[in-house]
């Protein structure tokens, strides 16, 4: 299925892969009585509408983390799953705003799909007060006949969570662990806490046998928990690569921990790659993110 916005196709029989304008990924995972959307992309287009197309459940929103890519639907369901530690951050106006959100699905040009159209500020809800329900570590969502268990994995984000889906051997990763793993954002941890946090992780290894991302539709084997701890242990020896790349944040800088090839996989092998910054491989690389977002009403 598809629209101007959005794509869709089944990657088993309970899930289905949504993707969005700037390439990002959610899942909308369906039970006997419940589904539950595993992220809300950039808020571009009414995803809403287009999960209603796609299931007569009641649909419940958890996200994976509080960035621009993966909170956006929160702003039209009026209400969000997510990790207390995540929530200050999806207000951010970098997450939030609607400039930011256009920017976004504009800026993706190589991963993106392409377009019919561009979309305008008429396509972007603004962001608004939601609720916010905490979700932690051992949270269970019940969708009759399935069942969703919350693992915490922070890193990219302080607030980072996993969803596992025990009897799929299926688990959804949103950017917790990828070949770009971001680590020098606002709200990123240090390398040595997401060293153990993946550690935490590889508890639930033999839980799943493939996870699915917010970015890159395909499914990536397990293993890649332990690439990630081999990654962070040469970062912290000092031995990786620590090449200087661009970051977002731009009086920064970025270090790839692993040259990589031109298929972005790292040439040392494995799966997992990360960028950190230089003065965040013991201490998180900025200050906490605490403010209290005031938005409009409406
Ligand atoms: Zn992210």
């Amino acid at each position: 299925m598809k629209s101007k916005f959005f794509t869709a196709e089944k990657i088993t029989d309970r899930v289905t892969r949504v993707g969005g304008m700037g390439g990002e990924l959610c899942y909308l995972v369906e039970g006997d009585s419940a589904a539950l959307l595993i992220d809300g992309l950039t808020g571009v287009g009414s995803l809403k509408a287009f999960v209603r197309e796609l299931t007569e459940l009641p649909v419940t929103l958890a996200v994976t983390h509080g960035h621009i890519d993966h909170v956006g639907a929160a702003w039209e369901y009026g209400q969000v799953c997510v990790h207390p530690a995540d929530t200050a951050l999806m207000y951010e106006p970098m997450h939030a705003s609607v400039s930011s959100r256009l920017g976004f699905v504009g800026s993706r040009g190589g991963r993106a799909p392409k377009r019919e159209t561009e979309p305008t500020e008429a396509d972007v809800p603004p962001a608004r007060p939601v609720k916010a329900f905490p979700i932690r570590e051992g949270d269970v969502f019940d969708l009759g006949g399935v069942e969703i268990e919350v693992i915490e994995v922070p890193g990219h984000t302080e607030g980072t969570v996993v969803f596992l889906d025990r009897a799929a051997r299926i688990l959804f990763s949103g950017d917790a662990c990828n070949l770009n793993t971001l680590l020098n954002l606002p709200g990123s941890t240090s390398v040595a806490r997401y060293r153990e946090s993946l550690l935490h992780f590889k508890a639930y290894q033999d839980a799943f046998d493939v996870m699915y991302g917010g970015h890159g539709p395909v499914a990536v084997p397990s293993s890649i928990i332990d690439d990630g701890i081999a990654l962070c242990d040469r970062i912290l020896a000092g031995e990786d690569d620590a090449l200087p790349v661009p970051s977002m944040i731009p009086e920064h800088t970025g270090r790839l921990a692993a040259r990589r090839g031109e298929d972005y996989h790292p040439l040392c092998g494995g799966l997992c790659n990360i960028v950190y910054d230089e003065n965040g491989v013991r201490q998180p690389p900025f200050p906490p993110v605490t403010g209290v977002a005031i938005l409009k009403r409406g």
